[in-house]
C-alpha cells in the first residue's frame, strides 16, 4: 500500500467543475429541479467512525434530491433498514434528511460525488473524483473496516489505497485485508440488483454481519 493522495480541498465546493460533463448534468437538474440538491453530495457521519461505507454515486432522486447519500430511493430504503438492524444506525429512516436519523460507528460516501447521467460515470470522472475519497478515508482515524458497495466501488477504492487489483478481486461477500482495515465486498444494494435477484436482502444483511463480528471482535 502507498501513502494516500490527501487533495488541498478535502470536500468538493458545490460548484466543484472537475467533471465537465457531470458539471453540465447538474446545471440542467438545478434548472429543472431548483429546490433539490443537485451539487456534490458530502459523506455523512461520524469521521472517527470505525466503518466506511462506499457507494457508487447519488442517484438523481435519491442523494442528489436529498442531499444525504442513499437518501430518499431505493437502496437507502435497504441501506438504511440493515444498518439499523446491525446497529450502525439509531432512530427512524424516512427518506429525508430531517429524519433524524443517526449513523453509530458509521460513516457513508461515494466514489463518485456528483449524479451522472444513467447512474454511470466515466472512467476519467471516477479517476477525478478519487481524490476526494481517498481523504475521505485518510481523515478517518478509527476506521477498521470499508464495506464496498458494487464492482466501480471496489476498483475505485482499491486504487484510493494504492492497492493492486489482481491481490483483491471483487466478489459478494468477499473480504480482503489491506493494513489496519478490512474491505467487504458487496453488490450494489440498487433496485435493479435486488429486482433481479443478484443481491437479496439476506446476502446483504450477511456483508453486514460479518462487520459487526468483525468490529465487536
Ligand atoms: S464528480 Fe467529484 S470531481 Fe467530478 S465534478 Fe463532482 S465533485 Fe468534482
Amino acid at each position: 500500500m502507498t501513502s494516500l493522495p490527501v487533495p488541498a480541498a478535502p470536500e468538493p465546493g458545490r460548484d466543484c467543475p472537475l467533471c465537465p460533463r457531470l458539471a453540465e448534468f447538474r446545471a440542467e437538474a438545478r434548472a429543472k429541479h431548483p429546490d433539490w440538491h443537485n451539487a456534490p453530495v458530502a459523506s455523512f457521519g461520524d469521521a472517527k467512525a470505525q466503518l466506511l461505507i462506499v457507494g457508487l454515486a447519488p442517484g438523481m432522486q435519491g442523494a442528489n434530491r436529498t442531499g444525504r447519500p442513499f437518501t430518499g430511493d431505493y437502496a437507502g430504503d435497504l441501506l438504511y433498514a440493515t444498518l439499523l438492524e446491525y446497529g450502525f444506525a439509531k432512530g427512524v429512516y424516512q427518506a429525508r434528511p430531517d429524519d433524524g436519523l443517526k449513523l453509530v460507528d458509521c460513516r457513508i460516501s461515494n466514489g463518485v460525488r456528483c449524479v451522472p447521467p444513467q447512474n454511470k460515470p466515466l472512467p476519467a470522472e471516477i479517476n477525478t473524483c478519487r481524490p476526494f475519497l481517498a481523504n475521505t478515508i485518510a481523515t478517518m482515524p478509527k476506521l477498521r473496516a470499508i464495506v464496498l458497495l458494487g464492482r466501480i466501488a471496489h476498483d475505485t477504492t482499491l486504487k484510493a489505497l494504492g492497492i493492486r487489483a489482481v491481490t483483491a478481486p471483487f466478489g459478494h461477500g468477499s473480504v480482503h485485508k489491506a493494513e489496519r482495515f478490512k474491505l467487504y465486498d458487496s453488490y450494489h444494494c440498487s433496485r435493479y440488483n435486488t429486482n433481479t435477484g443478484v443481491l437479496t436482502p439476506k446476502m446483504f444483511r450477511s456483508v453486514f454481519a460479518a462487520v459487526r463480528k468483525e468490529l465487536d471482535s
